[in-house]
């Protein structure tokens, strides 16, 4: 028997709708190449979106065309996310931090019909423009007046496109199932796979992860986006405010930068942030350079690489409460986010840092094991840790133009290549990925617990750690610190800095001095270029 209830479709469309009506006065705040400080509503920005679906539709763009983005977090890029994905089309977010190559291999392999390009990002264009088979056409995130010149061929100006536009769009009825945005992955081997989120996927997304537990978005909260649109759709957050009608504050080009950041959080109230280790690195460091404080800010999401404790501590003296989230572009991307239990309040400090570094508890509407490499399914005790493992309706079922390699095994599950143990209270923790575990003597070091002891150390700026091959234990974890400027570490006092910090056996027997560490585009340690670096190294 079918219950007997509506179904109306879960899409974007629906989001912008409701926001529109319910809280059209919420704002929009931008820092943008043409603006310090530029000031929008919902109302207005999804005015805006109006208008861009006209010219979308006079720009000849069909139902499931990939258009593109190559833009920071700003109010057009926005207007972008909703005016592509409600008219019909795929709104791909290109990251720009990619090599050239990657962008060309991207567009062609999405076949993207236009890019919208923010003007710094003309130059990488104007280079691969050749090689872009599909592009029909570019559009400049700028004013007339703020116009560059460009060597691009068929080149709109954003504003000059949309200003003679209708300010009434009829919305085409959609299919909740249908494609609404694109974000590739880029993995350490071959090619960068597509990752194809439906509006259901994103919609659902944005109501599993907006819980008072989890990001617990609402009209008196002031979220700052740091995490780029152009990485998994900025964690939803852009969906999410407008569902929840949250004044969003977007930092433009500036999202690097601790003195931006600060004085974005003090002068518009900001109250939450989202971002990855490294910018809220950048905002400690400058807060304790200048001795400004965030008084606005009550928390932050940190996310897609490990929390170092010593960056947990700092923002604690800010009475910044920090939470770390876990997922990857393949999961929309959120799988769990750490929340206390109330009774892990009254831990003892260490007992509860313990707790509060790990990637946290399942949202509602994914699943999680970890298993061995028989894939049986493996205890959640906190001890063994094995493939980490999950499904859900907002988890990618296979990788855009890849349906044969589905990602995901025979039994529906899909591999994360990430590994983990989950303890009895379901907090999950990452300790490596697959690929970059350390296997000493048959056994599993975990490098990301050695690197956050390593970044502890006062002289550290930044450490990571890889296995080398050893005659012995077949091989042994190594050491590569950037130091802190001005300070001069010594290799027996940061190595035995670690003592008690972590396993004994765990600790290096070496540890080098570098000037930088490689990143990838999305800001992580690129463990495969620093093995690279040392590939000749041995014990
Ligand atoms: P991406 O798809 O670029 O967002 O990267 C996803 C990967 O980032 C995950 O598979 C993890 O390896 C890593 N990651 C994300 N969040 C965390 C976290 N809280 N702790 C450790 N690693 C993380």
């Amino acid at each position: 028997m079918l219950g007997q209830m509506m179904d109306d479709a879960l899409t974007i469309t629906s989001i912008m709708k409701f926001a529109m009506k319910v809280f059209p006065d919420t704002e929009i705040v931008s820092v943008t190449g043409d603006n310090p400080r530029h000031r929008s509503t919902f109302g207005k920005a999804f005015t805006r979106v109006h208008q861009l679906a006209n010219a979308l539709s006079k720009l000849g763009c069909a139902p499931g065309d990939r258009i593109a983005t190559l833009a920071w977090n700003d109010y057009r890029h926005f207007e972008l996310y909703y005016g592509i994905s409600c008219s019909g089309y795929v709104c791909h977010t290109i990251n720009p931090r990619l090599f050239p190559e990657q962008v060309s291999y991207i567009v062609n392999h999405a076949e993207d019909q236009w890019i919208f390009v923010d003007p710094a990002f003309l130059p990488m264009l104007e280079q691969l423009q050749a090689e872009l088979k599909t592009v029909r056409g570019f559009v400049v995130l700028t004013s007339k007046a703020a116009m560059p010149e460009t060597s691009l061929n068929n080149v709109r100006c954003y504003e000059e496109l949309i200003e003679a536009e209708a300010d009434s769009f009829t919305w085409p009825e959609l299919d909740e199932n249908s494609a609404s945005s694109l974000c590739y992955t880029s993995g350490t081997t071959g090619n960068p796979k597509g990752v194809l989120y439906s509006h259901r996927s994103t919609v659902l997304h944005c109501l599993g992860t907006n819980t008072k537990d989890t990001l617990a978005l609402a009209p008196d909260e002031t979220i700052m986006p740091v995490v780029p649109m152009f990485h998994v759709n900025a964690w939803g957050s852009v969906y999410g405010a407008a569902m929840a009608g949250t004044k969003l504050v977007f930092p433009g080009p500036k999202m690097g930068d601790g003195e931006t950041l600060a004085t974005l959080i003090n002068e518009e109230g900001v109250t939450f942030a989202l971002g990855v280790p490294t910018v809220w690195l950048a905002l400690v460091n400058y807060l304790q350079e200048s001795g400004s404080k965030v008084e606005s800010l009550q928390r932050l999401v940190v996310g897609g690489a490990a929390c170092p404790r010593s960056l947990m501590e700092a923002m604690d003296a800010y009475n910044v409460d920090m939470h770390v989230g876990w997922g990857m572009t393949e999961m929309s991307p959120l799988g769990t986010y750490n929340t206390l239990l109330p009774w892990m309040h009254d831990l003892p400090e260490d007992e509860k840092f313990a707790y509060r570094l790990k990637a946290g508890r399942l949202i509602y509407g994914v699943e999680m094991r970890i298993v061995d490499e028989e894939v049986n399914e493996l205890a959640w005790d906190g001890k063994v840790s094995g493939r980490l493992q999950v499904r859900g309706p907002w988890i990618c079922k296979s990788y855009y133009k890849l349906e044969d390699s589905d990602a995901h095994l025979p039994d529906g599950w899909f591999d994360t290549g990430d590994v983990a143990t989950i303890d009895q209270y379901g907090f999950m923790q990452i300790t490596d990925r697959t690929k970059d575990v350390i296997k000493s003597g048959g056994e599993w070091i975990s490098s990301i617990d050695v690197e956050n002891a390593a970044m502890g150390h006062e002289d550290v700026a930044e450490a990571a750690v890889i296995g080398v091959p050893h005659p012995k234990w077949t091989e042994r974890p190594l050491l590569v610190v950037v130091k802190r400027p001005g300070s001069e570490p010594q290799k027996a006092d940061l190595l035995g800095y670690l003592d008690g910090k972590i396993a004994k056996w765990w600790i290096p027997e070496d540890c080098v001095f570098v000037e930088e560490i490689p990143h990838t585009a999305t800001g992580k340690v690129s463990k495969k270029d620093l093995r690279e670096l040392f590939a000749d190294y041995s014990y």
